[in-house]
């Protein structure tokens, strides 16, 4: 078994990103420029928008957070949404889910601007994904991308099965993994929780990707020998051995499956740090202009 390191994969973009960021400051006499808006004090939210925040000044982004009381309205969250597409000091945006009951997501995704659509959720960049046209794509598959990338995993002519479609993750990762583009060339197939006979699904794939949000979901003997095992999960639970009092799992029985895959991510370590090397590089596309012109 081979590990699929996201704490060095990212490290390493990580540094590529913190170079161009400062080549941008020199430039234009202003950093590239991140806002997140939080609703709500979900515990994981809060812990997540920290993180991208954090690995924003890491690399030279000047980053805002926004936070309101989970009692905000849809139309006064809209109206500060149309008030930061036009701030041109804004490069991207993000709205971190999930939002409250009242506020319906796809009416806030609507209203951000594409071109600072950063987490790559709104339909003219999932159309344009889909078309495999220039987009911002959003930032966990892109992070897978950029790892299979990077340990040049051969994905072409394989065959690779995404557990998992929401449109966050499973979905797009389908479709990226299906492109005509590398990383991608795949015969893909996307199951979830209607599948029939998934175990069997699983066991045909060369390429697993894992997002399903159930802890040891895939086991052993759902893999095939040799097989890449791409765990997207973060499966929090309580735990008295950790100093924050939670303990993180993935998807996959990491011990067990490790033994027959030939490369497999970690959780933690694995893809959440992809994650955030696929929003920061998105966030420096934004701010250069390259995807979509200024
Ligand atoms: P969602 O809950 O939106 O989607 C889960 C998907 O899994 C659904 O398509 C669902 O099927 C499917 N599913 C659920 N149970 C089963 C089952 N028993 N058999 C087969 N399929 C099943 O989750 P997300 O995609 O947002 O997230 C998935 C996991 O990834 C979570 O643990 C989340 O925390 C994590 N995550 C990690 C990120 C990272 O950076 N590492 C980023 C984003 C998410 P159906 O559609 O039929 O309901």
């Amino acid at each position: 078994m081979n590990l699929l390191d996201g704490k060095l994969v990212s490290a390493k973009i990580k540094e590529d990103i913190k170079r161009d960021a400062a080549a941008f400051t020199a430039q234009t006499g202003r950093k590239p420029h991140l806002v997140a808006i939080l609703v709500g004090n979900d515990g994981g939210s809060e812990t997540y928008v920290a993180s991208k925040m954090r690995n924003c000044e890491l690399v030279g982004f000047e980053s805002t957070n926004i936070r309101y009381d989970v009692d905000i309205t849809q139309e006064q969250l809209i109206k500060k949404i149309e008030e930061i597409n036009h701030d041109p000091t804004i490069d991207g945006l993000i709205v971190q889910l999930p939002l409250p009951k009242h506020i319906d997501p796809d009416s806030i995704t609507e209203a951000i601007d594409y071109r600072k659509d950063v987490d790559g959720f709104h339909p003219v960049n999932l159309g344009r994904m889909q078309r495999n046209l220039p987009c911002f794509i959003p930032a966990t598959p892109y992070g897978i991308l950029l790892m299979l990338d990077h340990y040049r995993i051969e994905t072409a002519g394989k065959k690779a099965v995404v557990v998992g479609r929401s449109n966050i993750v499973g979905s797009p990762m389908s479709i990226l993994l299906a492109r005509n583009s590398n990383p991608g060339n795949c015969t893909v197939t996307i199951t979830h929780s209607r599948t029939e006979h998934i175990k069997e699904e699983i066991l045909a794939a060369d390429i697993v990707v894992a997002a399903i949000g159930r802890k040891n979901f895939i086991t052993a003997e759902m893999v095939k020998e040799g097989a890449v095992v791409i765990d997207v999960g973060i499966n929090r639970e309580n735990s008295t051995e950790t100093k924050s009092g939670f303990k993180l799992y993935g998807d996959v029985d990491f011990e067990e499956v490790s033994k027959k895959a030939s490369w497999i991510t970690p959780v933690p370590g694995g893809v959440g740090l992809m994650t955030i090397v696929g929003l920061l590089k998105n966030t420096l596309e934004a701010a250069r202009g390259t995807i979509y012109s200024k």
